[in-house]
C-alpha cells in the first residue's frame, strides 16, 4: 500500500486577517506609548518607591524613648531586646534597642502601642545579608532624627 501523503493546511482568509488586525492595534498600543514617560523603573539602578505608609525598617528616635517596653511586651514574636536605667533625675536612660529581623513580621503592632510615639516604620527595605546574625539591628541603624 502507498504511504498516505500529509496535506498541509493552508490558513483561511479570516484567520490572516484576524492575524493581521492583531498585528495592527499591537503595533498601535506600542506607537502610543513610545513617547511616553516609562512607569516601571529599572531596580535597583533607580531605588524602587515606597509609598507613605510602606512599612520597612524601624525608626526610632532614641532621645524620646521612655524604655517603657510597651513595644517588646506587644511584639507577637519577641523581637525586642530593651534594656535601660534610671538616671540621676530618675528618668530612664536607653541602654540596648535591638530588633530582630529574622523573626519581624512587620505588623506594626509595636509603633501603634508606642506612648511617645517614638518608634515608626521607616521605608527602608534593602536588608539583604550573608548571616542571620546580621539581621539584629541595634540602636545606631534605627536612629532617626525627629
Ligand atoms: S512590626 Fe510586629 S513583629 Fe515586627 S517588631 Fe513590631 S510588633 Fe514585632
Ligand atoms: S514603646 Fe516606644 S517608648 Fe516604649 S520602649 Fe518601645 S520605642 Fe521606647
Amino acid at each position: 500500500m502507498a504511504p498516505e501523503t500529509k496535506k498541509r493546511r493552508v490558513p483561511s482568509f479570516r484567520y490572516l486577517k484576524r492575524l493581521g488586525s492583531g498585528l495592527v492595534k499591537g503595533l498601535a498600543v506600542t506607537t502610543v506609548h513610545l513617547g511616553r514617560r516609562p512607569i516601571t523603573r529599572v531596580y535597583p539602578e533607580a531605588k524602587a518607591y515606597s509609598p507613605e505608609r510602606f512599612r520597612g525598617i524601624h525608626n526610632l528616635v532614641a532621645d524620646e524613648c521612655i524604655v517603657c517596653q510597651a513595644c517588646a511586651r506587644i511584639c507577637p514574636t519577641q523581637c525586642f531586646t530593651i534594656v535601660g536605667h534610671r538616671g540621676p533625675d530618675r528618668r530612664f536612660i536607653l541602654e540596648q534597642f535591638d530588633i530582630d529581623y529574622n523573626r519581624c513580621m512587620f505588623c506594626n503592632l509595636c509603633v501603634e502601642v508606642c506612648p511617645p510615639k517614638c518608634l515608626t516604620m521607616g521605608n527602608e527595605f534593602e536588608v539583604g545579608v550573608n548571616d542571620r546574625v546580621n539581621l539584629v539591628f541595634h540602636v545606631d541603624a534605627l536612629k532617626v532624627e525627629r
